[in-house]
């Protein structure tokens, strides 16, 4: 049975949305109702799921009224904040989503370097209030991805090889419990929920806020990408793979095999061509960055060097406009020690015979910070693993085929699992079923986590998730 026909999911009418419309301040979105449309589409195209209700928050006290309704009437209950986790769990057919997405108050305090946001702003959005004070906090690669996913997951961006993961830069957060109680956890205050929000998704409660630790970046930083043609990745990562494994912590690199999209940001002389990016960013003096970088530029002849001191926020940018919402996606990830002969051949194999343009390979560098975070720190782990690959099918309603290039993903991922560590980010995952959520975590942790959620959540309110089942 699945977990939506697991619970009652009852006609608009007989749960009364009308009493909910009662106490709740945000707007309400019925099937037929203005903006119903617009308000149950995700990042992912390929999810088209029909809510029963749509409760966009406008505050705390709009989450806690909507969880309560929702035990009274038995609902399934989907929280959606960023609208980016490739698997759909932000909504559901059927059911009451708790939308958190118009909840965007962030307040800097420069002094402390700290920022707390609520559960619905970007990482776009993030980064240009913390950057105005030439602060930032490790966030995600692309500006429109929601902090509340992706911190809850662990947290893996540009500046974590010098101050660790998102979760390593958590300070606190406010949750509206199952039970519609509101807490704050931290170190101090509730740490066993604090450790658990590090990591365990949104099983435990639904955050509201976050307070995050900030670090001098920029504004402008040494970053960028290198592109070499296709043909060459396999020299170009035997190469890259020696130099990663020697950059101090201030660098962290990312490579991606595509086909490089035609867009203006690009020089025309790179698009539509098969291509191995190198991007890397240097946390620190782009002057003093530029030795560190200059074997990556100095390597072979690349077809185009965009690696260069730019404003922090552009770098944030990068990716954007090659992945815009509304397209099909189906995500396969695994992650690998030190990158070997085999895998490199695999992963050019692979990339090689992608059946879209639009798909791609990223595989990020981990290590440095990341990796000195005690491994029973938080319930995000996998901190001595050297690289984390995310296989993206990736195509439109118009292009169709989305067997074919989900075949595609598979096959790849079939190919590097024999390389892997058996483990997988939880934030990459998409619906994979309990065993691969287990992975994510290892048996230890996992059980932790079940005692976890059978404290705050015994009856599996949150459920639409990486599910740690009670
Ligand atoms: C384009 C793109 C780029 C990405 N880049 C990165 C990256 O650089 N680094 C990285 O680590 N990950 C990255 N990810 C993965 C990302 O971390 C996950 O997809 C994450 O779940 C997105 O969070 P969201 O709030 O946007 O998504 P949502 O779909 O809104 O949330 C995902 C899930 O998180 C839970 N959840 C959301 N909000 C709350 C809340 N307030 N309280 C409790 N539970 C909640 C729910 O279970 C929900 O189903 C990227 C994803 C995409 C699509």
């Amino acid at each position: 049975m699945s977990a939506a026909q697991a619970l009652r999911v009852p006609p608009v009418k007989q749960t009364g949305y009308d009493d909910l419309a009662g106490v709740f301040g945000g707007e309400l979105f019925l099937p037929g109702s203005p903006g119903y449309d617009a308000a149950r589409r995700i990042w992912n195209g390929a999810i088209d799921r029909r809510p029963a209700c749509i409760a966009r928050c406008s505050g705390v006290a709009d989450v806690v009224e909507t969880v309560r309704f929702a035990r009274q009437c038995d609902l399934l209950v989907a929280v959606r904040s960023g609208g980016h986790g490739v698997g759909g769990h932000a909504v559901c057919d059927g059911g009451l989503v708790i939308d958190l997405s118009g909840m965007k108050g962030i307040r800097v305090d420069p002094a402390a370097r700290t920022v707390r946001a609520d559960a619905g702003v970007l990482w776009g959005e993030l980064d240009r209030e913390t950057q105005v004070h030439g602060l930032a906090t490790v966030g995600g690669i692309v500006t429109h991805t929601g902090i509340a996913g992706l911190t809850l997951g662990g947290g893996l961006g540009w500046l974590m090889r010098k101050h660790g993961a998102t979760v390593d830069n958590l300070l606190s957060a406010d949750l509206v419990t199952a039970d519609g109680e509101i807490v704050t956890v931290s170190e101090e205050r509730n740490a066993d929920l604090f450790w658990g929000i590090r990591g365990g998704g949104g099983n435990f409660g639904i955050a509201t806020s976050f307070e995050y630790r900030l670090h001098p970046v920029g504004p402008l930083v040494l970053a960028g990408p290198i592109f070499h043609p296709l043909e060459r990745a396999g020299e170009v990562l035997r190469f890259y793979r020696e130099f990663a494994a020697a950059a101090p912590d201030e660098l962290t690199t990312i490579f991606e095999l595509s086909v490089a999209p035609a867009l203006p940001s690009l020089p025309t002389e790179l698009h539509g061509k098969p291509v191995v990016m190198v991007g890397a960013c240097f946390a620190g003096r782009p002057q003093e960055g530029l030795e560190v970088v200059r074997p990556l530029k100095e390597f072979g002849n690349p077809i185009v060097d965009l690696l260069e001191p730019k404003p922090y926020l552009a770098l944030q940018a990068m990716f954007d406009p090659s992945v815009p919402h509304g397209w099909h996606r189906y995500w396969k990830s695994v992650e690998l020690p030190p990158l070997t002969d085999e895998a490199i051949d695999a992963l050019v194999e692979h990339a090689s015979a992608q059946t879209s343009p639009r798909s791609y390979c990223i595989v990020f560098q981990l290590g440095g910070a990341l990796s000195r975070v005690a491994e029973t720190d938080t319930a995000y782990g996998q901190r001595d693993v050297a690289y984390n690959v995310n296989i993206n099918a990736v195509w439109t309603a118009e292009d169709g085929d989305g067997e074919r290039h989900i075949a595609w993903a598979r096959d790849f991922f079939d190919a590097l699992e024999p390389h892997a560590r058996g483990r997988v980010y939880v934030n990459f995952l998409g619906d994979e079923g309990p065993e691969r959520v287990r992975a994510a975590y290892g048996a230890e942790k996992y059980d932790r986590l079940v005692e976890l959620k059978r404290t705050y959540d015994p009856t599996n309110l949150f459920r639409l998730n990486q599910n740690i089942g009670p």
